[in-house]
């Protein structure tokens, strides 16, 4: 079923587990996360992107998750990652997206506050959920290069963004990073412990493929409730295409679907949702 994720999101800061959030951008992906939270009676969030459009046209695909969130026994949230302007988000919006991240953090702090309190104003008109972000979490290679100039959520102006912006879920960067890390990440759980002492919407952390289950279980007890994985579905499928490369693309593509299922499954445990699709 459809749901809405601000209800979630604020069921998960009282009960202390976060809500999976899977970029998603193939038949195998969707298909994957969703038998995962059919096994494990999980809500999750479904979410498309801008850097996956060059390899699925958003406008034909988002109608197989739209349709599949609908049909699922558990509630499913259709998402938009990282929107980086009002047309990108408007269009997610147009194609059934009920959920959307405006993405302004790579500005100054005045203009990433302007340009997602106008991203905010229109959707909250049409009960849409927005989340922000403050600080900004990159897409750099190498991440020692990213921690020497990496700019860390100011709990100092958390406060004032949320209640200037008026957005429902703010995503912290607090050592994550997205893609693949180069060494052990580092995750400041003084920033995230200031930054939730600082606001009281649901907090988010992005990049959390490759972070340890012991640090993700510590984020999420400390008020992270959303948690976004995209490059360890990625390596999960890599692992099933090379173990059946004998084998045909059918097969081959049921074994991707299947490991994203797992590797899903194993996500939803480790944040604490199995079951919770049942506890409204
Ligand atoms: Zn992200």
């Amino acid at each position: 079923m459809l749901a809405n994720l601000k209800y979630w999101e604020e069921k998960a800061l009282e009960g202390k587990y976060a809500i999976p959030h899977f970029n998603v951008w193939n038949a195998e992906m969707l298909m994957g996360v969703i038998d995962a939270a059919e096994e494990l009676r999980a809500p999750i969030i479904i979410s498309f992107g801008t850097g996956f459009v060059g390899n699925t046209s958003f406008e034909d695909f988002s109608h197989m998750m739209v349709s599949m969130a609908k049909k699922a026994t558990v509630p499913v949230i259709t998402h938009w990652d990282h929107g980086r302007s009002m047309e990108i988000v408007q269009n997610a919006y147009n194609h059934g997206m009920n959920s959307i991240m405006r993405d302004a953090s790579a500005y100054d702090l005045e203009t990433n506050i302007k340009l997602t309190k106008e991203v905010v104003d229109y959707f909250h008109m049409r009960g849409v959920p927005v989340e922000a972000e403050l600080g900004h979490v990159g897409n750099e290679t190498v991440y020692e290069e990213a921690l020497a100039s990496y700019m860390y959520t100011n709990p100092d102006e958390a406060a004032e963004f949320v209640e200037r912006t008026g957005c429902d879920s703010l995503a912290v960067a607090i050592g994550n990073q997205h893609g693949v890390y180069t060494s052990d990440p580092q995750i400041n759980f003084d920033v995230l412990k200031r930054v939730r002492d600082a606001v009281d919407i649901p907090l988010v952390l992005h990049g959390a493929s490759g972070i340890s289950d012991e640090d993700v279980r510590k984020a999420i007890s400390l008020g992270i409730t959303k948690v976004n994985i995209h490059t360890e579905l990625c390596q999960a499928a890599m692992d099933a295409i090379r173990e059946n490369t004998e084998n045909t693309f059918l097969e081959l593509e049921r074994a991707v679907r299947q490991a994203v299922k797992q590797r899903a499954m194993e996500k939803i445990k480790l944040f604490g949702t199995d079951g919770k699709a049942d506890e409204a």
